[in-house]
């Protein structure tokens, strides 16, 4: 799979394309990401991206143009472009998009983009979440994390990614290691048994039962979505 990330900013992503999963998946091939600097378009010899908002207004807005050229002849790969006005990601998206070839993630700043370059050149929105940030960057970051694993060979033991949270659309079950009692508590008896059946109960029971107290939210969802 390759990604391209537009961006002000392509030294934000040397430490997260550094380490873990997201390394080890541009090691063996199994993801290229790219960068596409937004300032190799810019207008003028200051290399201009941004202008002042028409309306007036606080901060300033980054230029249809720039980013159009920085995303032209990509049209075969699914563009998406990140804003808190977008759809917020969530695990069913990070799989629709790892299952395709070429995905291209365009990283605001400042007040954001033009709305007509969003119009014209993105298939997708996505926010990261109900909050505000400085700029695309910590979305794309989390965008390829969270698709390299899910990539075929990445993670050592290939079941590590069906067990996780969200997978059955549960939160995963809380997890426990050596020493089997700490400053005074013990680990669930039932993990320590042997008992592969009671282990597997006792931990279907536990997702539903930390779903239900912490995000009743993830139960009440039982819609599919258009594109699940
Ligand atoms: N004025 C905008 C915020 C701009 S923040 C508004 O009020 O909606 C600058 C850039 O950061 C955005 O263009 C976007 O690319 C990115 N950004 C900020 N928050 C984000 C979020 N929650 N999810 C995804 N991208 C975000």
């Amino acid at each position: 799979m390759d990604i391209a990330v537009i961006t002000l900013f392509p030294a934000y992503f040397e430490g997260p394309l550094g380490v873990g999963v997201v390394a080890k998946a541009l090691e063996t091939g199994a993801l290229a990401v790219e960068m596409i600097p937004l300032r190799d378009y810019g207008v003028g010899a200051y290399r201009q991206v941004d202008d002042a908002p028409f309306g007036g207004g606080a901060g300033m807005v980054l230029m249809a143009g720039p980013l159009a050229e920085a995303v032209e002849g990509r049209e075969g790969s699914h563009r998406v472009l990140f804003t808190p006005a977008g759809r917020p990601l969530d695990q069913g998206v990070l799989d629709r998009w790892a299952g395709l070839d070429s995905l291209t993630l365009v990283c605001g700043r400042y007040e954001g983009v033009d709305e007509r370059f969003a119009e014209l050149f993105i298939d997708e929105e996505a926010s990261l979440g109900d909050y505000v940030l400085a700029g695309g960057e910590a979305a794309a970051a989390a965008v390829i994390e969270g698709i390299a694993r899910l990539l075929p060979g990445v993670l050592g033991n290939p079941h590590s990614a069906e067990a996780e949270s969200f997978r059955d659309g549960l939160l995963e079950e809380p997890q426990y290691t050596r020493p089997a009692v700490f400053r005074g508590r013990a680990a669930p008896e039932v993990l320590l048994s042997g008992d592969h059946a009671r282990i597997e109960a006792w931990r279907v029971s536990r997702r539903l039962e930390r779903t239900r107290s912490r995000r009743p939210d993830l139960l009440k969802d039982e819609t599919p979505s258009p594109d699940a």
